[in-house]
């Protein structure tokens, strides 16, 4: 019988990940206990979350010198002690960089092959698919005729954003890099528009290609195509924070408020103008005044008295020297 060929992690990358990083081991096949599955590897997805995991930034976890590198793979049953699965049955599993992994039942997802090539099951039927599918539907919230930009348009999950965003109405610019990519986008996915971070000006080609704004941002990327899109936000935009491929190759965190931090907490983050309140205007001041009356709230005034003092008490204010609201006493009550 054939060795299960495993690939390890051999040290902690730096910076941008080395095949030397890497360490190829061969093992006997282990047999199934009750309960599990032997498996031949057909596919093995590659995804960038491992990196983070490499690093020990990753919710999923990490992988430390020595470890089995993780990921998800398609695989056929050649071996059964689980009652629901028969030789020859294809399944997904978090089996990781193996070529006979032995899989849990519970821990093993059917899949059914005459739903899409087997493949596609680790990209746009799987997790990327997943991900494109609920973050632009569920998140982005798209409607007919708005303008959706999506980051690292040629993968597997900017592209299945930027194509489902067209079934839904949407006009749709990609952002890509390489020449190839960004011909793809457009000729063959279908994109309205894309614009190259590498082969031409960022913030020109958005300026062209979203003239009125993006109503939609799916960032995969983080960093400054982040930025450049915030920069062009139109009214009501959504933004859907996925990915942060511009930072997962580096220890450093680059300065500024970390995207991550709002990815892992799933957080909700919205602008806030008031004069968009101004329908709640009765009901605050009915309820605080309330409130005041009770005296369940409690304020502080920075009194200036008199209206030549104006200037100097908005410098203190400007240099955080009040205390409580700045007033200028200017006449009596
Ligand atoms: P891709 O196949 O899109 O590969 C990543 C692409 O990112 C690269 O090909 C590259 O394309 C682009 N990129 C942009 N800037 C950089 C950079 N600084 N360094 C390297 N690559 C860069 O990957 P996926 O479709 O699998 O994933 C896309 C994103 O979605 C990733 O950030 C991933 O982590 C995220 N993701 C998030 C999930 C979540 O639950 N939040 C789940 C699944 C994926 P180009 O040169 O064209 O820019």
């Amino acid at each position: 019988m054939n060795n299960n060929t495993r690939v390890l992690l051999k040290r902690r990358c730096e910076g941008v990940p080395q095949a030397s990083d890497f360490e190829i081991t061969t093992s006997t096949i282990e047999q199934p206990d009750d309960d599990q599955l032997l498996c031949d590897t057909i596919y093995l997805s590659l995804d960038p979350y491992l990196r983070g995991r490499i690093s020990g930034r990753h919710m999923s976890g990490s992988i430390a010198p020595g470890d089995l590198m993780a990921g998800e793979a398609i695989s056929r049953v050649v071996e059964t002690r689980h009652a629901d699965y028969d030789v020859g049955d294809i399944i997904a599993a978090h089996s990781g960089w193996q070529s006979n992994p032995v899989v849990a039942g519970s821990e093993a997802r059917r899949i059914n092959p005459d739903v899409g090539p087997l493949s596609t099951f680790l990209g746009i039927l799987g997790m990327p698919g997943l991900t494109a599918y609920a973050g632009l539907l569920r998140l982005g919230e798209p409607k007919p005729g708005d303008t959706v930009l999506v980051s690292a348009a040629s993968g597997a999950v900017g592209s299945l954003v930027g194509q489902i965003a067209k079934i839904k109405g949407c006009r749709v610019v990609g952002i890509a890099g390489a020449p190839g990519k960004c011909a793809w986008v457009t000729d063959v996915a279908g994109f309205d528009d894309v614009v190259s971070y590498k082969t031409g000006d960022l913030r020109e080609g958005l300026d062209r290609s979203c003239p009125d704004g993006i109503d939609v941002y799916f960032d995969n990327v983080g960093g400054d195509t982040l930025q450049a899109a915030m920069e062009r936000l139109a009214l009501g935009a959504r933004v859907v924070l996925c990915g942060l491929m511009a930072q997962y190759n580096i220890d450093e965190m680059p300065p500024g408020p970390n995207p991550a931090f709002i990815i892992k907490a799933r957080a909700t983050v919205r602008g806030m103008v008031v004069y968009d309140h101004e329908d709640l205007r009765a009901e605050m001041v009915d309820n605080v005044s309330q409130w005041l009356r009770d005296d369940q709230i409690q304020y502080l005034e920075d009194r200036t008295d008199g209206l030549e003092n104006a200037p100097e008490a908005f410098c203190r204010l400007m240099q955080g020297k009040n205390v409580g609201k700045a007033i200028v006493v200017v006449g009596r009550e």
